[in-house]
């Protein structure tokens, strides 16, 4: 029996894993296997919603191996980080619990088809202090750090016992792009919410201010000028501040630094400025990849 063999549950590969389940693991004409690193999964764009606090990510999240059985698919655990063409095998690393104790170990899984659908993560172009000082919303776990660090923020502004506006802090988010613009307006709606759930001398009219950074001359670039425009407009009504034709250069404890010599004192940054694959899918057996380390694949994929 075919073994074909999928690498990422995410939009791409856990629907492919559900469709071949029903299509050729129920009647077993082949067998199909999911890998993914994480147990469940939770729908990318979601992300800036968990870390804006109006979405439950424990809520929305599917437990692959339910899915599995469900589907007539096996799912198997395991971070990738090689592979063994000539031996059509998938490698994966050993993996450990919080206290450093080894829960699997090193495996290779051998594959007759393979598909490699690993999604991407945040690239900060080797910005200085963008990994230690900026949330990156590549998975659950860290959209729920930023809505913590929100919160926290929140309540240090309203614990400061001065009147509403003096305890003020900034969000800064870098990457005007549809997750930066997304996350800036959900952020807008819940500190309104929170403060109507009775946070005292917090209004967030004064005490937030929500800052968007993006090097490019307009907000999402990729879409026509006309829509760029009209959402500029509706971010402005909500008194977020937009910064064009601004490429931050620097990142530190106490905010973000711009090539222009502006500087934006921030408590929380978020980087939503570009995404890259996983660095080690650049030297993979030999299979060709771009500067973002994507796979270059024909039209066929
Ligand atoms: C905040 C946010 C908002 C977005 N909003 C939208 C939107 O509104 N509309 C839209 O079209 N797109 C949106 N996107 C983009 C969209 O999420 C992606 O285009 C889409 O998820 C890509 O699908 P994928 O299957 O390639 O990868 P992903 O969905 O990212 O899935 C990759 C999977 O691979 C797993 N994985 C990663 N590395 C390994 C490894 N080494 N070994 C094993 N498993 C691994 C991950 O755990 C994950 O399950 C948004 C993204 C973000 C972050």
């Amino acid at each position: 029996m075919q073994n074909i063999v999928i690498v990422g549950g995410g939009a791409g590969g856990l629907e492919l894993a559900v469709r071949l389940g029903k299509k050729l693991g129920k009647p077993q004409k082949a067998r199909i296997t999911l890998i993914d690193a994480a147990s469940t999964h939770v729908w990318k764009p979601l992300l800036h919603q968990v870390a804006a606090g109006t979405l439950d990510s424990h809520a929305d999240e599917l437990e692959y191996f339910a899915l599995a059985r469900k589907h007539h698919f096996q799912f198997r655990l395991g971070r990738m980080d090689g592979l063994v063409r000539a031996q059509r095998q998938v490698l994966l690393a050993a993996s450990v619990d919080e206290d450093g104790v080894e829960v699997l170990p090193r495996q290779s899984i051998a594959y007759d088809q393979l598909v490699i659908a690993l999604g991407s993560q945040t690239n900060d172009f080797g910005t200085p202090g963008a990994r230690e000082h900026c949330v990156m919303l590549d998975t659950p776990v860290a959209a729920e750090r930023f809505h913590r660090l929100l919160v926290n923020s929140c309540l240090r502004a309203q614990a400061q016992g001065k009147a509403a506006g003096e305890g003020r802090f900034t969000v800064t988010i870098i990457g005007g792009g549809a997750t930066g613009v997304e996350l800036s307006a959900e952020l807008h709606m819940t500190t309104k919410i929170l403060s109507s759930y009775g946070l005292r001398n917090f209004d967030p009219e004064k005490d937030l201010k929500i800052v968007i950074v993006d090097a490019s001359p307009r907000l999402l670039q990729a879409l026509p000028e006309r829509l760029s425009t009209a959402v500029a407009l509706e971010l402005r009504k909500l008194d977020i501040e937009i910064h064009t034709n601004e490429k931050v250069v620097e990142i530190s404890k106490e905010g973000v630094k711009m090539a222009s010599g502006t500087f934006i004192p921030s408590s929380i940054v978020v980087w939503a400025a570009g995404i890259k694959a996983a660095d080690f899918l650049n030297d993979i057996d030999g299979l060709e990849t771009n500067r973002s380390n994507q796979l270059v694949v024909q039209r066929t994929l």
